[in-house]
């Protein structure tokens, strides 16, 4: 092969290979986040209990860096309370600091079942 058939050829590697980088870059991150998240006694998933900034427990999709419904601000979102009806601030509260009557209170209210 001619040096300038090389050349295409590696011009047309190179961004594959970027795009693999960047995409296994973002799973080890996200699972990594995943984990110290859980260290620190907070569970990450499909059911998690989040309070707003008015005090409302209810539960929401929480998946590190994955959000289709609200503004992302490091630990805290910018998203809607289904219990007030409101766009507030949230985070993530940790399982150790809920009761089960806070847990049942929390299990009423789901926001919508996007991330
Ligand atoms: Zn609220």
């Amino acid at each position: 092969m001619s040096d300038l058939g090389e050349g295409r050829r590696m011009n047309a590697i190179v961004p594959i290979v970027l795009v693999v980088v960047l995409i296994v870059g973002t799973a080890v991150l996200v699972v990594r986040v995943g984990v110290v998240a859980r260290r620190r006694g907070y569970e990450l998933g499909d059911e998690v209990v989040v309070r707003c900034r008015a005090g409302h427990l209810f539960t929401t999709i929480w998946i590190p860096w994955v959000s289709f419904k609200a503004i992302r601000l490091g630990w805290v979102r910018l998203q809607h309370c289904p219990v007030g009806d409101h766009w507030t601030f949230v985070s993530p509260v940790r399982d150790s600091d809920l009761t089960d009557e806070k847990r049942r209170i929390a299990a009423q209210y789901h926001d919508r079942r996007v991330p």
